[in-house]
């Protein structure tokens, strides 16, 4: 079998844009041939964290493979997530906070929340059944979009491990804890996008999936084979495979074979590699969450008593700050009534524009009203001056402001 794989380099709305565009024009003979196919795109919106934190696939990757299938002419593009379960369970739509209902209004574009779809069965390990969600079999090609994480629990998180979020409601992932790797190799068995488009512009290193930090690494990888694309994520983090949980799994199971390990072996991606933070955690969440302790907690954690009692707000403090638990289920929204520019601009500067995934001439675009604006807050949080004001109520977006402002700033500056 000869491998499809493409690294590029990828940081502004403009790069990302252009390095998409010629680099997929390779890929158009997997194309379904007919315009009227049905194409399904499966983002990374594990959390309410926007793509700057590293934690979820960035809009302007989204943005920008949209504007490519609309340029070869599909019109049934849509896009889909079933967020993780916490999110789920209660009742926030991640979809909404990251504005990916806005940026698929904009772009005409069908979204669905896949926590609600209808399913369909997929063998999990001891016999167990679980429900994934039928859109997306029930198309004529499937595209994964993947973020680059660490993930304390399986090492890394890209294509295998983004499949996740095919799985509908809380019941249904929860049922992938009693194995977690091998039940995540359990769905890729069954869902096989067509190609994967994995969003490595601002990855997240340390303690992964949602508490981490974000690194540029200003790449994308692009290819046919997960298990190639999630090796070739372990060598740009400069990690020894064996060592990633996900992955041992993979080369046990003879899914990774030498030959994967051949083809990426002096390969010039490794250029843009750079050493990142292992998915380090305390040594409680270390104890708890060891596979061989894991099934363990799980059947107390899953009975009701300790689900209510897991939801109080003194509870939740508790679990967030011991590390047990790595989001905030923030019950406020963001409303913004408006953004709008202040004197501290800076003359010739244009960091916003980069991050602007709907390509407003910024910041120009704010004497005219910042007209088809998604609201998606990435201007906001990377001017490095404070030269835009926030009109309105920040909601759970203040948590993120507070964990992550200034880091996504030193970001924004150095890219
Ligand atoms: S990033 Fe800030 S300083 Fe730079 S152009 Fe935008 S608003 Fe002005
Ligand atoms: S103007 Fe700012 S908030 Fe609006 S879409 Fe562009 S980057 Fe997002």
């Amino acid at each position: 079998m000869e491998f499809r794989f493409s690294a590029v380099s990828a940081s502004t709305r403009r790069k990302i844009q252009e390095s998409l565009f010629t680099e997929l024009a390779k890929y158009l003979d997997l194309f379904p041939a007919s315009k009227d196919a049905r194409i399904f795109l499966k983002p990374n919106l594990n959390s309410n964290m926007n793509a700057l934190t590293g934690n979820t696939t960035d809009l302007r990757v989204i943005a920008s493979v949209i504007e490519f299938l609309k340029a070869q002419g599909y019109h049934k593009i849509s896009m889909g997530e079933g967020t993780n379960s916490g999110f789920y369970r209660n009742q926030i739509s991640v979809i909404e906070r990251l504005k990916i209902n806005e940026l698929g209004k904009y772009y005409g574009v069908d979204v669905l929340d896949l926590n609600y779809a209808e399913t369909f069965d997929i063998p999990f390990e001891n016999g167990i059944l679980a429900q994934a969600a039928k859109p997306v079999i029930e198309t004529d090609f499937l595209i994964n979009l993947p973020k680059l994480k660490m993930h304390f629990e399986v090492g890394i998180t890209a294509c295998l491990k983004n499949l996740m979020g095919t799985l509908v409601g809380q019941p249904n992932k929860k049922k992938t804890h009693d194995s977690l790797c091998k039940n995540i190799l359990n769905i890729n068995r069954v869902i096989k996008p067509d190609l994967h488009i994995l969003d490595a512009v601002i990855a997240m290193e340390g303690t992964g999936p949602t508490r981490g930090t974000p690194i540029p690494l200003n790449t994308l990888l692009i290819g046919t084979d997960p298990y190639l694309l999630d090796l070739a994520c372990a060598k740009l983090a400069q990690f020894e495979p064996s060592q990633v949980r996900l992955l041992a799994e993979a080369i046990h199971q003879g899914l990774i074979t030498q030959k994967h390990f051949e083809f990426l072996g002096e390969h010039p991606f490794l250029a843009f590699s750079k050493p990142m933070q292992q998915p380090k955690v305390n040594p409680l969440v270390g104890f708890i969450h060891s596979p061989k302790r894991q099934k363990f907690f799980l059947k107390i954690r899953n009975t009701a008593f300790f689900n209510t009692v897991c939801n109080t707000d003194f509870a939740q403090e508790i679990l967030f700050h011991t590390g047990l638990r790595q989001d905030k289920f923030l019950k406020d929204d963001l409303k913004i009534d408006k953004l709008t520019l202040n004197e501290k601009c800076l003359p010739g500067c244009v960091i916003c524009r980069e991050y602007c995934p709907v390509s407003l001439e910024l910041p120009q675009a704010f004497k005219t009203g910042l007209e088809g604006c998604i609201h998606c807050m990435y201007c906001y949080s990377v001017c490095p001056v404070e030269a835009i004001d926030f009109h309105g109520v920040k909601g759970f977006f203040e948590e993120q402001e507070k964990q992550y402002a200034s880091r996504i700033r030193q970001n924004a500056n150095q890219g």
